[in-house]
């Protein structure tokens, strides 16, 4: 049997009132959740640990450096991993876990809920019970299960707060559909590639910041001197900007790029591309310095973009790393 280490870091799945509105504590969690969830049992042997209960909303860099420092000193051990979660800022933890795990030839599955596991008609059982038993299958990346589907953690996006299908890939194929039975679709999934490098930490010197018509952007010059080093702009369609008397996006780029930092243009938009290329207002971008997120899921893009100014304080390696697909985050 498959040996299966099952790590709870908070959320709704865990929330268990004991009065109303009181959450049980990580040590009671501990010991409840193989009784009240005993089947997952039955698919693998489990070990749980809980290094934090968090809601999702507190969790960044110190708990992904924890998370894959945790998952890469028990590599040797398990089989898989299952992190339960919440479902806030889940797409970021495993957009963290994928750069941070580069390679990793496991499952590493986060899972959560939008109901609690102690309420009834709770999504937190079935979507457990798949997280174990897809941790437990031939996988090699970090990816989310979730209201039956299996989707790549770095592709990921929480589109819903209250449906059971709260999470999506708009711009990349699902890895897979859970019904009668598990049907992962092989070739979108990862290949094993290269060395598996491990690579922990983070720099929070990014910006993400949403384009609107007629924003009031002079506030933004005030960025030019402070250690911001990159902005991602979260543009229109393919990334175009205003370059309006009432707002110069260009002007902005052209005096972010002349201070020696950089700007990546993503979109408001969920599916297709960045193409800088298109339209005039993508091209003058371009001209001004601008550089194009590509493919990257606007929260993908910002945690990739905080490992890399870990590694490099280059401009051109930094826009180079930043266009390399890591983890299929890119493809
Ligand atoms: N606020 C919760 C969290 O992300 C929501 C959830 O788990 O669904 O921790």
């Amino acid at each position: 049997m498959k040996k299966i280490l099952l790590i709870h870091t908070g959320g709704t799945l865990g929330m268990m009132p004991m009065d109303p509105g009181e959450m049980l504590a990580p040590g009671n969690f501990h010991n409840e959740i193989l009784e009240i969830v005993p089947e997952i049992n039955r698919l693998a042997n489990i070990e749980v640990r809980i290094p934090f209960n968090l809601d999702s909303s507190d969790i960044g860099h110190k708990e992904w450096d924890l998370l894959a420092k945790m998952i890469y000193d028990s590599k040797d051990e398990f089989d898989g991993f299952v992190i339960i979660h919440g479902t806030d800022t889940m797409v970021y933890t495993a957009a963290a876990l994928s750069f941070s795990l580069l390679n990793f030839p496991s499952p590493v599955v986060l899972t959560g809920a939008q109901r609690p596991l102690s309420k009834l008609r709770t999504d937190a059982r079935s979507n457990l019970i798949d997280a174990v038993q897809l941790a437990a299958m031939n996988i090699s990346e970090v990816i989310i299960v979730f209201g039956q589907r299996v989707l790549r953690g770095n592709r990921a996006k929480k589109l819903s707060t209250n449906s059971y299908l709260a999470f999506d890939s708009p711009n990349y194929p699902h890895l897979g559909e859970i019904g009668v039975t598990i049907d992962l679709d092989r070739k979108q999934c990862r290949k094993q590639q290269g060395k598996f490098i491990f690579r922990p930490g983070f720099d929070s010197r990014v910006l993400v910041f949403p384009v609107h018509p007629s924003t009031y952007i002079e506030c933004l010059y005030s960025l030019i001197d402070s250690p911001v080093q990159t902005l991602i702009l979260q543009g229109f369609g393919v990334g175009n900007i205003p370059a309006t008397a009432d707002a110069d996006w260009i002007a902005l780029i052209r005096r972010f790029t002349e201070a020696g930092k950089i700007v990546f243009m993503t979109s408001h938009s969920l599916r297709g591309g960045i193409d800088l290329g298109l339209y005039q207002s993508g091209q003058q971008a371009l001209k001004a310095g601008a550089q194009s997120m590509g493919k990257m899921t606007v929260e993908a893009g910002f945690v990739k973009m905080q490992k890399i100014l870990t590694m490099s304080s280059d401009r051109d390696e930094i826009i180079r790393l930043f266009s390399e697909d890591w983890a299929g985050e890119n493809q």
